[in-house]
Formats: structure tokens, C-alpha cells, sequence
């Protein structure tokens, strides 16, 4: 059965995306079955992953409003190694679109019923905010996981984060939970950062991931290239992070 994880927070540029598809890369790289599913109407995830969003039809948006299956909508991509439900910006309209619907929040859990059988892991790129579309990455998954900057204003951020999946695992979601908080964008020269790492472990225990994703310009490059870093430079050091926290992963879902 897979195992589904969100990747949220609410901030925008704090690395969902690049988190997304290289620990889907590394995932695919360490033998796991893959799917990637893109929840933001820039549709980043879906580019990066090597699948022309331009020309894509159906997308996740189909798949959302119930007028196509994830089988038909889903693409493979060859060069990353696992398959993609993309988006575009028509997924924009679904957030207004849903609202009418039944179940609106448990729209994406339902479709991906049908292929809880064909992956190992789907992990979810959400967009940056705690819209609906959030909402139906948060319903339909185990777990979250949130990247986050060493930043001043991380811990400030991560509170309401917190609270939300709290609200969301009361109300929508039994099986939700927190899985870990990845600290990303890493550079251990900086003492802020070395700072707040210590605050984050402090208070979050080992919720904090072990891997730690350094600053890497290789992984800001690979998006233009359409591949993730992983694939795109597998000696870069930050692809070598992503493939450890893919393991990390790994090794996490087998003791729960
Ligand atoms: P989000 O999806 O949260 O908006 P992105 O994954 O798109 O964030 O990342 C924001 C920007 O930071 C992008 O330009 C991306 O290439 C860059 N970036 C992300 N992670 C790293 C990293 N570890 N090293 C260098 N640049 C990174
Ligand atoms: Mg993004």
C-alpha cells in the first residue's frame, strides 16, 4: 500500500518544490515506486519532473473535479523515473470550482484509492498557502513533511503550520501526522543557521530529520534542465543529500 506525504508550509521560495522531486528521484534511485503529484497551479514540480505542463490533459485539476481517472492522467517520466499527475494554471479555477462539490476536501484521497496498489510512495507538492488545494494534499495523506530555512522567522512560520495539521488531523484526517521537519538551503558557515538548528532539535526532538540539504546552486540549475537534481548531477552535494533523506525516508516508514 503506498504511502502518502504532503509537502507544506505555508511560506513560499522554502524549498517544497525542489524537496518534492528530488526525494521523489531519490526514491525511484533506492527502488521505491513513485508518484508525484503537482497541488500548485505554477505547475513547478511538474516542469522540474520533465512533463510539458503547456500541452498536459488531463491534470491533477480532471482528476480533482472527478472527470478523469489518476491512471489516465498520470505521465511517466522516464528521465526522473516516477510518474507525474502535473498541473497548470487551470488548476488555479479548482479552488473556486471545488467549493460546490461534495466531499471537497477529500476529493484527491478518493482518486488516488484507485492506485494505492501501483506505489510505493506518493508524495504531494503543495502550494503556499492553506487554501483548499492544501487542504485535499492534507486529507489525502499520512504524513507531512515540511521544509524549512534555518531562518529567524522559521519557528514563528512553523507554529501555525503546526496548528493547521493539528486542526486538520481533529476534523478531516485521523491519520495525519506531523513526519518531520527537513531542514533545507543549509549553510553551516552561517551561525544564525547553526543557531536555529540547535532551537528546531530543541524543541521538535526527532522530528527534525537527520539529513540536512546544504545550499547547492546544482539543485536551483536542474529545473531549467527539466530533471531533478538527482538526476540532473548526481555528484552534487545536494543531490547526495536528497538520496540520503530519500533512505532516511525509507527507513522511517518501515517502523510505522
Ligand atoms: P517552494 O516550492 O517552497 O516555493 P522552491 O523549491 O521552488 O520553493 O525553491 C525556491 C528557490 O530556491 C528555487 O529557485 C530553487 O531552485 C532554490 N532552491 C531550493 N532548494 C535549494 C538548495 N538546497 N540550494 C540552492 N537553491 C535551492
Ligand atoms: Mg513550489
Amino acid at each position: 500500500m503506498a504511502r502518502v506525504f504532503c509537502i507544506a508550509n505555508q511560506k513560499g521560495g522554502v524549498g517544497k518544490t525542489t524537496t518534492t522531486v528530488n526525494l521523489a528521484a531519490g526514491l525511484a534511485q533506492v527502488g521505491q515506486r513513485v508518484l508525484m503529484v503537482d497541488l500548485d497551479p505554477q505547475g513547478n514540480a511538474t516542469m522540474g519532473s520533465g512533463v510539458d505542463k503547456r500541452t498536459l490533459v488531463p491534470t491533477v485539476y480532471e482528476v480533482l473535479l472527478g472527470t478523469a481517472a489518476v491512471r489516465e492522467a498520470a505521465r511517466r517520466s522516464e528521465a526522473a523515473g516516477y510518474d507525474v499527475l502535473g498541473a497548470n494554471r487551470e488548476l488555479a479555477g479548482a479552488e473556486v470550482e471545488l467549493v460546490a462539490l461534495e466531499q471537497r476536501e477529500h476529493r484527491l484521497r478518493d482518486a488516488l484509492a484507485a492506485v494505492q496498489g501501483d506505489y510505493d510512495f506518493v508524495l504531494i507538492d503543495c502550494p503556499p498557502s492553506l487554501s483548499l488545494l492544501t487542504l485535499n494534499g492534507l486529507c489525502a495523506a499520512h504524513g507531512v513533511i515540511v521544509p524549512m530555512q534555518c531562518e529567524y522567522f522559521a519557528l514563528e512560520g512553523l507554529s501555525d503550520l503546526v496548528n493547521s495539521i493539528k486542526q486538520v488531523h481533529a476534523n478531516l484526517n485521523r491519520d495525519l501526522k506531523l513526519i518531520g521537519l527537513l531542514r533545507v538551503m543549509f549553510d553551516a558557515r552561517i551561525t544564525l543557521q547553526q543557531q536555529v538548528s540547535e532551537q528546531l532539535k530543541g524543541h521538535f526532538g526527532d522530528k527534525v530529520f537527520d539529513t540536512v540539504i546544504p545550499r547547492n546552486v546544482r539543485l536551483a540549475e536542474a529545473p531549467s534542465y527539466g530533471l531533478p537534481g538527482v538526476v540532473f548531477d548526481p555528484s552534487a552535494r545536494g543531490s547526495k543529500a536528497f538520496v540520503d533523506f530519500a533512505r532516511e525516508m525509507v527507513a522511517r516508514v518501515e517502523r510505522f
